[in-house]
C-alpha cells in the first residue's frame, strides 16, 4: 500500500531546502504582518511581498517541491573581480 498520499506538514530530509533570505528587502523591520502559512506576524517578506516566516516557506517549499513560489535571493557572482587586494 503506498499509492496513499498523505499530506505531511514538516518534511525533514533532504527534500527541504533552505532559502537565502540574506537581502534586507526580505525583512520590513516597520511593519508585522500576518504571515500567509502560519497567521502569525512576521517582519519578513518573500520576493513577491508575502508575508511570510522563512521557516514556512521553507515548509511550504518542501510541501509543493513543483511549484515556485518562493525562491533565495540570487547569488552574488563574483565577476569582474579585477581588483586583487
Ligand atoms: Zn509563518
Amino acid at each position: 500500500m503506498t499509492t496513499a498520499r498523505q499530506p505531511d506538514p514538516s518534511v525533514p530530509g533532504p527534500q527541504r531546502r533552505l532559502l537565502v533570505w540574506r537581502d534586507s528587502s526580505h525583512f520590513n523591520q516597520w511593519q508585522d504582518k500576518p504571515c500567509v502559512l502560519c497567521d502569525r506576524p512576521t517582519p519578513l517578506r518573500s520576493h513577491k511581498g508575502e508575508a511570510v516566516h522563512k521557516v514556512c516557506a521553507e515548509d511550504w517549499n518542501a510541501a509543493h517541491p513543483t511549484e515556485v513560489r518562493f525562491v533565495s535571493d540570487a547569488e552574488p557572482k563574483s565577476r569582474g573581480k579585477r581588483d586583487h587586494a
